[in-house]
């Protein structure tokens, strides 16, 4: 068999894999549920935003809260933030952590941990073994 026919069959047996499956492998946060309150934004959703980022919450609102450029903190299942946001957003900023702090830079998926080492972070990667130094943005 030639390396040819070798990829013929993976294609096909790539197509045989039904369309949800290959949904339900897609890492996807939940985009932010908002409730306004008296000038104060809460992220109604925020405990299901932070157990699929897997990440410590205070490690991400250190970043969060200081990109939003707000002050703000977890109350019971919610986050608070002083001031008004737009769902886009808080939705882009979610994003942005979650590239530079969950993603796998080689492989793309989201099975990391964050390990310190010094002042220097590094994102570890269990599905691929990459292990790259975290350069803040
Ligand atoms: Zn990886």
């Amino acid at each position: 068999m030639d390396l040819n026919d070798y990829e013929k069959l993976l294609d096909r047996a790539y197509k045989k894999i039904p369309e949800n499956a290959k949904k339900s492998s897609r890492f996807e946060i939940p985009k932010v549920v908002l409730r306004i309150e008296s000038k104060n934004t809460f992220i109604v959703n925020f405990a299901k935003i932070i157990n699929t980022l897997n990440r410590d919450a205070r490690h991400f609102l250190g970043i969060f809260l200081k990109k939003a450029g707000t002050m703000g903190e977890i109350r019971g299942q919610q986050l608070f933030l002083k001031s008004i946001y737009k769902e886009q957003v808080l939705n882009r900023l979610i994003e942005d952590y979650t590239k530079n702090y969950v993603l796998c830079n080689v492989c793309n998926k989201p099975d990391t941990e964050i390990q310190r080492e010094g002042k220097k972070l590094f994102l570890k990667c269990g599905a691929c073994g990459a292990r790259l130094e975290i350069k803040e943005k």
